[in-house]
């Protein structure tokens, strides 16, 4: 300590410890001087040897003395002045380091000292909030980017102007600005705080005779209830804005625990997808489609499976939402397409293929030339091939899925509406739509014989299909029962665990083997 303390005095010091040791040199040389009459014997020296012209020579060096003096004094002051524009310099550097170009608000340097600048305390909760701007790269698309920088200052200028004092407020980056509210010490005041600061920024801006309104969505994490560091803090406000985004924008959200282990799950069902596309862990499963009038195959589901050697079997349920929000979807659906298209080659020619294409891959621009190129790839004709698309996908973009129905329509692919009953069920769609088959939900084969309403509902539907030239299809029959009623009731074609529950390659292929073995001792 006392040693850091010594250095710390030494480098503060140097100058003047420099100027302390050439004094006393100067002081010692001075004493001796005296005490050795040196000016007097160096004065008789001289006039001794006046031809020598010492005398000249010491004048020299008393003049080169004080100049060197007068030199040293000016070089001090310069040094001076250099060692202040250093500082300001310095100082600029650091700003620019802490605070954003753009808005002059400090950016996530910033944020960072100002976290760590005052001693956390327990018992002294703040806030965390993150927000982001809706619709912001609209305004930048629409109006350029000149409109969406001023946009930003005008914003950035309100924030810190609502701000009380000891608050924060900060731009992480784009659209994306942080606030540490310790003037708020309770949910309900951040939330109040946070709805005036809601309606100051969402009422309009005009830069020349454009008019520009933008709203924001909040994440809020409490300190030290979500969180003791920042970036734990960070993170779980970006939680809850994400969940504040998904819940329709324009909201302020506070960090929800369960929604955090939910969250987690999620995000480790998309590692282990991605690992499953790596290290090819996916396949598919086949269940037979059968014709409910003689129980004969007329085709097959295919069924994503993914078995991870660690964590075991994962449904579909999970990794299907998983690969669509992390925009896996499109590599997923074109590898069992084309896994699925080349397995079908192999089958008797009068068995279809049914594939399932989610919400996603309906939205997609290129997703008729995918099946196309799929198709040729594989060598499966589109005849035999059936996309399976539900209410709610075809709802999320109808334009654009009606687009794609067409024109796959047109290259000789049937396209299903999977799941009826579940979703919309709007007659809109089966009007607008050219769909081949009404795959009617399990929900409602599950209890069509015991609940007398859904019975009734699936008759209804029965007899629409019929209306319509569709063949129904019905999902989830399990029992010999449900399949007599539904054959009685008019239904074209069934599935489900009572004819068979989806079959692996192989177990398809050994019951492809049986079939044929079979018609040939028949034929
Ligand atoms: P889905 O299209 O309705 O598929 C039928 C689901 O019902 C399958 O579940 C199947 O195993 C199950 N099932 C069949 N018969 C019965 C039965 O008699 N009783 C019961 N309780 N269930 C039966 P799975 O394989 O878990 O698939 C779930 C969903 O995941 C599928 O529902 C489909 O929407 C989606 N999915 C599966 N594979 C793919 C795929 O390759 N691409 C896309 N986009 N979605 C897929
Ligand atoms: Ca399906
Ligand atoms: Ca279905």
């Amino acid at each position: 300590m006392a040693d850091r303390v010594l250095r710390r005095f030494l480098s503060l010091h140097q100058a003047w410890l420099d100027f302390l040791a050439v004094a006393c040199l100067g002081v010692c040389v001075l004493w001796a001087g005296i005490h050795l009459d040196l000016y007097e014997k160096l004065a008789r020296f001289n006039i001794q040897h006046e031809s020598w012209q010492a005398d000249e020579f010491f004048l020299g060096l008393v003049v080169m003395g004080w100049c060197g003096f007068a030199f040293g004094i000016r070089r001090v002051y310069e040094l001076r002045k250099e060692i202040l524009n250093r500082r300001l310099a310095e100082k600029a550097a650091v700003d620019m380091a802490i605070h954003d170009t753009l808005t002059r608000l400090p950016n996530r340097r910033g944020l960072e000292l100002e976290f760590h600048s005052r001693r956390l305390c327990p018992n002294d909760p703040f806030f965390l909030v993150l927000f982001d701007l809706d619709g912001f790269k609209s305004v930048n698309d629409v109006y350029g980017h000149s409109y969406g920088d001023r946009l930003l200052r005008e914003l950035a200028n309100r924030i810190s102007t609502s701000l009380p004092d000891g608050d924060f407020a900060c731009r992480l980056g784009g659209d994306e600005f942080a606030l540490i509210l310790r003037s708020t010490k309770t949910a309900e005041s951040a939330c109040l705080f946070l709805d005036q600061l809601a309606s100051l920024i969402s009422s309009p801006m005009v830069f020349d005779s454009v008019r520009l309104c933008t709203a924001g969505t909040y994440g809020v994490a409490q300190f030290p209830k979500d969180g003791i560091d920042l970036s734990s803090l960070l993170r779980r406000a970006d939680l809850a804005l994400y969940q504040g985004k998904h819940d329709g924008k324009n909201t302020v959200r506070f960090f929800d625990p369960s929604r955090d282990v939910q969250l987690e799950e999620q995000s480790q069902v998309v590692q282990l997808l991605r690992e499953a596309l790596d290290n090819g862990y996916l396949s598919l499963a086949y269940q037979p489609i059968v014709a409910l009038e003689d129980e004969r195959i007329v085709g097959f589901e295919a069924l994503a499976r993914l078995n991870h050697p660690v964590h075991g079997s994962i449904s579909p349920l999970h990794f299907i939402p998983a690969a669509e929000r992390s925009g896996l979807m499109r590599e997923l659906t074109t590898l069992l397409l084309e896994r699925a298209c080349r397995e079908a080659t192999v089958w008797p020619e009068h068995l279809l293929l049914a594939f399932n294409l989610s919400a996603l891959d309906l939205r997609d621009e290129c997703l008729v030339n995918r099946v196309r190129s799929v198709l040729q790839r594989s060598g499966l004709p589109p005849n035999r091939l059936e996309l399976e698309v539900t209410e709610t996908a075809v709802v999320s973009d109808f334009v654009m899925a009606s687009k794609h129905i067409e024109a796959l329509h047109d290259m000789g692919i049937r396209i299903a509406m999977d799941d009826f009953g579940t979703g919309y069920s709007s007659l809109a769609q089966l009007a607008q739509f050219n769909f081949d088959k009404l795959k009617i939900d399990r929900t409602f084969i599950s209890t069509v014989l015991q609940n007398d309403k859904n019975a009734r509902i699936v008759q209804a539907v029965l007899s629409l299909s019929k209306g319509l030239s569709l063949t129904a299809l019905a999902e989830g029959v399990e029992t010999r029962a449900q399949a007599q009623w539904l054959s009685e009731a008019g239904c074209d074609m069934a599935q489900g665990f009572l004819f068979s529950e989806p079959l692996s390659e192989t177990r398809l292929r050994e019951l492809l083997g049986s079939l044929s073995k079979s018609g040939d001792e028949a034929a």
